[in-house]
């Protein structure tokens, strides 16, 4: 999946160093496996998550949710799309 270039800097703009594009899940899952994630995000703050959740539901991009990755095994392929951890905003 793509993300376009709009896309990219807007995520970027509001997300700063919280976000990663391409990074491995073999990084974020207890047995070190997984393809890359498109987009890898931990936001600072429930209003960044709610305003990416909003925008992914406009963009029709999915997004998964993960926690320590402690139950997980990514394929290699990677996940599509965003995927969102909550240790920050929620901890
Ligand atoms: C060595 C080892 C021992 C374990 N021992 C136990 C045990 O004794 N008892 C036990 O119950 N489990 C055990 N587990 C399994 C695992 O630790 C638990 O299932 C734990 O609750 C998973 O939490 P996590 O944050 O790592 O979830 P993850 O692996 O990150 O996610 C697991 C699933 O939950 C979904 N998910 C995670 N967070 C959210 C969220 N906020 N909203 C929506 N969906 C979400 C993910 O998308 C995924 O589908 C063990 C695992 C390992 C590796």
């Amino acid at each position: 999946m793509s993300i376009d270039k709009d896309s990219i800097n807007w995520l970027n703009n509001l997300l700063g160093s919280s976000i990663k594009f391409g990074e491995p899940m073999s990084k974020h899952t207890y047995f070190r496996v997984g393809g890359p994630a498109d987009v890898f995000i931990c936001p600072d703050n429930v209003e960044k998550l709610q305003e990416v959740l909003c925008w992914s539901k406009d963009k029709r991009i999915p997004y998964t949710v993960i926690g320590d990755g402690s139950n997980l095994v990514v394929r290699d392929k990677g996940i599509p799309g965003i995927v969102i951890v909550l240790t920050k905003c929620l901890n």
